[in-house]
């Protein structure tokens, strides 16, 4: 069961987590608001709880995760969101992503793989009050008929940079996907600075669950 509940201990744990990830080197202020606001504990059942102020992603049911809060803090960074970007994030997952996304005030496309998953967090973020667009399938291929994207963040490790979500970008769009095997992926960011023409900067490893679809590992 979960409750909604944000108590003064809940706030105080956020406080802290907050804390924590600036010192890991978080600097924009708007996505360290965005972590201090939203009780990540409404995305735990009740007996998990304590697990959700720690600095660690956590399993949410159907062999995936939500990411861990500095990595969702680093990727939204590393996004140069301004306000009313019209952004695509695959791999809705437990929605808490996508709320860090929706603080910063995008229009957010967010796709999910697993329909267990989509269907739980499309009904579930309304009700704290976010609001998205929602869609079921294979995200590897981007959305064509939404693009183009200013920005387009990926939580799901892939083999390669997806041709498409580089096509699905608008000029001066930026991208930000984990890249590498199974066991850990290095962070990239791509911007597209004119329409054949990319920079790609490379980041930290980091560990994410596999981007499944016709342009991740496949099925
Ligand atoms: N953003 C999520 C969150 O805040 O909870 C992270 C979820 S998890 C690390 C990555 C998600 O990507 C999983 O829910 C998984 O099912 C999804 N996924 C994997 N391959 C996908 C694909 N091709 N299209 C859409 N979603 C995909």
């Amino acid at each position: 069961m979960i409750t909604l509940e944000d108590s003064y201990k809940h706030r105080g744990m956020r406080k802290k987590l907050v804390k924590l990830i600036e010192n890991k080197g978080i600097t924009n202020h708007q996505v360290l608001k965005a972590i201090g606001k939203i009780p990540r504990h409404f995305f735990f059942d009740n007996a998990f709880v304590e697990h959700a102020y720690q600095d660690k992603a956590f399993p949410i049911g159907e062999g995936q995760t939500i990411s861990q809060p500095y990595t969702v803090a680093f990727q939204t960074e590393m996004l140069n969101i301004k306000p009313e970007n019209k952004v695509l994030e695959i791999g809705t997952g437990s929605g808490y992503q996508a709320c860090v996304l929706l603080e910063l005030g995008v229009e957010l496309h967010t796709i999910e793989y697993q329909k267990v998953l989509y269907e739980r967090t499309r009904n579930f973020l309304p009700k704290m009050g976010y609001n998205a667009n929602f869609y079921h399938g294979d995200g590897s291929k981007g959305i064509p008929d939404q693009a183009p994207f200013d920005n387009i963040i990926v939580t799901a490790g892939a083999p390669l940079v997806p041709k498409s979500l580089v096509n699905q970008l608008k000029a001066g769009g930026v991208l930000i996907i984990p890249v590498g095997d199974n066991d850990k992926q290095k962070m990239y960011r791509i911007t597209k600075l004119a329409e054949n023409k990319i920079k790609k900067e490379a980041f930290d490893f980091f560990s994410f669950v596999p981007l499944l679809g016709k342009e991740g590992w496949g099925k």
